[in-house]
């Protein structure tokens, strides 16, 4: 076993707004070295960093849009959010849950502030990712796992370091939430000041952090400050991460899909003739209807 060293450590690029209730940061594919490619199966990573929404009577956020062929995953730190889709499925989740809307061969939903969190305002944290299929997925069954805090693993750390939530994949051997198509480890690591935690993925999967909150020191030696973005080289496996203050680090690490990506707007397929078709399919109305 050897080190994952930094490839790169990135600050947010400057926001823009998703519909009227999404304030996001792009890291995934719009900042330097994070193309989906590069970041593969994670092709797309928008972070509202915190940010205070005043109080409002309609709730603010996302539209009827739709998708096909990958899975969008969303991971509320503050505030709440509530999800409407074609398929049926709808849910809210609130501090420390998580969506994960499989769209796979296609869906229609809407994404916003939930009801209640809209009329009193406050503190607006999330991340969602957008998480590839495998050409042999995309065109399964539209699914939906929302991830309460009763079924989200923890692990305790010794030494009083903290938790470890983890949404999917494994940390010391106990397993995730969230059923994926391929390997994907999705955890949120809750540290105490002065708390360490060590983690180990294959060199070959791609590798990166988010800090959501205070600021850590990585392999003992670079420090990442809050909303800032952590790319691992794919050349070793292990990792440390040390809270300075009391901190929240996403930690994603995927086994990267290597296909041909075809995107445009809310469709990301293998080829220009799928995403034309996907276009077709939806102006047809075969994603369902949603009001
Ligand atoms: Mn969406």
């Amino acid at each position: 076993m050897s080190t994952k060293h930094i490839e790169a450590v990135i600050a947010p690029p400057a926001p823009h707004y998703v519909g009227d209730g999404f304030r996001v940061h792009n890291f995934i594919p719009s900042a330097a070295h994070l193309s989906m490619r590069r970041m593969s199966p994670f092709i797309l990573m928008d972070y509202n960093s915190k940010f205070n929404f005043p109080p409002s009577a309609k709730p603010k956020g996302v539209g009827v849009h739709p998708h096909r062929g990958f899975e969008t995953v969303t991971i509320a730190y503050k505030g709440k959010v509530a999800h409407h889709d074609s398929a049926g499925n709808s849910g809210v989740i609130g501090e420390g849950e998580v969506q994960w809307m499989t769209a796979a061969s296609g869906i229609l939903h809407k994404e916003y502030h939930e009801e209640e969190f809209s009329k009193t305002g406050g503190d607006f944290q999330m991340v969602q990712l957008w998480v590839n299929l495998p050409a042999k997925d995309k065109l399964s069954k539209p699914k939906y796992q929302g991830l309460t805090k009763e079924n989200i693993p923890v692990v305790q750390l010794s030494d009083n370091a903290g938790t470890i939530e983890i949404i999917a994949g494994q940390y010391q051997g106990v397993k995730g939430a969230a059923f994926t198509f391929t390997p994907v480890h999705l955890q949120n690591a809750k540290l105490n000041k002065g708390g360490k935690a060590a983690f180990s993925f294959p060199a070959t999967y791609n590798t990166a952090l988010l800090i959501v909150e205070g600021n850590v020191k990585v392999n003992g030696a670079e420090t990442a400050t809050t909303d800032q973005f952590v790319l691992f080289q794919n050349d070793g496996e292990e990792f440390t991460i040390e809270a300075l203050d009391n901190a929240i680090v996403l930690v994603l690490s995927g086994e990267p899909i290597h296909e041909p990506i075809a995107t445009q707007g809310p469709f990301v397929m293998n080829t220009r003739a799928e995403l034309v078709e996907a276009i077709d399919d939806y102006n047809m109305g075969k994603f369902g209807y949603l009001e």
